[in-house]
């Protein structure tokens, strides 16, 4: 019984946490889809937004620490715009990258990032690039 008040804990720790993060109340998400429809990265993405805000609300953090969909996201806000409930799903996803981010966990390593990639990308690419994937 402690253990299930335990994780409990931790779910609504980890809700509240993204809703901080992201100025957004992920319960008002009513799985609409409307978000998924709208992104232009959704057929790149390894699950859909619209099931990233359902894991949200079940608290289920290491799943979704382990999915490439928040790095997939281009950060458009064309979801955001769309969304029914006014939800800006962008700033969501920013919070998924920046809880694991916080982490230390970097999702490219700079120092190892090929020299002719280095030479060629524009350095506002790059510095853009290292902002989001970098903590
Ligand atoms: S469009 Fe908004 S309400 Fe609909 S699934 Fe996406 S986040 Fe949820
Ligand atoms: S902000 Fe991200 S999730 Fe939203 S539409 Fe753009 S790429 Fe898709």
């Amino acid at each position: 019984m402690a253990i299930e008040i335990s994780e409990k804990t931790i779910k609504h720790e980890f809700i509240e946490k993204i809703n901080e993060l992201s100025g957004q109340d992920i319960y008002k998400c009513f799985q609409c889809g409307t978000c998924g429809g709208a992104c232009p990265m959704s057929g790149q993405m390894e699950i859909l937004p619209r099931k990233i805000m359902r894991m949200l609300q079940l608290g289920m953090a290491q799943s979704i620490s382990e999915l490439e969909t928040g790095w997939e996201c281009a950060s458009c806000h064309s979801c955001s715009v769309n969304c029914p409930r006014g939800i800006d799903l962008a700033r969501v996803m920013e919070a998924v990258r920046l809880l694991i981010l916080r982490k230390n966990i970097n999702k490219i390593e700079p120092s190892r990032l090929p020299e002719d990639v280095v030479r060629e990308l524009p350095q506002i690419a790059l510095v853009a690039g290292f902002r989001k994937l970098t903590s």
